[in-house]
């Protein structure tokens, strides 16, 4: 959970919101929420959405939880057969994926990263989660989560 600034849309004076995500129907409804109350006034309101957080939100959330990546351990055709089929790849992102073998393939917030994670672990993928700039980071997850709610 997190805190950001935010103009009481009633009154006009700042109190903190609070943001966070959650995994409500995952993989294909990564959601996340926003609460907001008034310190002044007392005007609140409570937000859900669908997907990753905004860019707005998603930016302090990388800012302040750091940038977590997702290496695979090793790149088998297995693996990558699991990859593919979590992530809805198609054939030149997963020659992409083979090209950068041992590099960190994903990055996103720690949230993110980690229901890949568990994603690739139930299907029998090793994994291993690092944080901290990505050196070549393939895949934003933001954007193979747009993809997958798109479908
Ligand atoms: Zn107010």
């Amino acid at each position: 959970m997190r805190q950001i600034r935010e103009k009481c849309s009633d009154c006009g004076v700042e109190s903190n919101a609070r943001f966070g995500e959650s995994d409500s129907g995952w993989p294909r409804s990564l959601a996340h929420w926003r609460s907001f109350h008034c310190c002044a006034c007392g005007s609140r309101y409570e937000a859900d959405g669908a997907g990753p957080l905004p860019d707005e939100l998603r930016t302090i959330e990388l800012a302040e939880g750091g940038i977590w990546c997702l290496s695979l351990d090793n790149v088998s055709l297995e693996s990558l057969n699991e990859l593919r089929v979590v992530l809805v790849l198609g054939l030149p992102e997963l020659a992409q994926v083979k090209a950068c073998a041992g590099r960190e393939i994903l990055f996103g917030t720690e949230w993110e990263v980690r229901r890949i994670s568990s994603a690739l672990s139930d299907r029998g993928v090793s994994v291993t989660l690092s944080s901290g700039e990505p050196t070549n980071g393939l895949f934003n997850i933001r954007d193979v989560w747009r993809t997958l709610l798109a479908r």
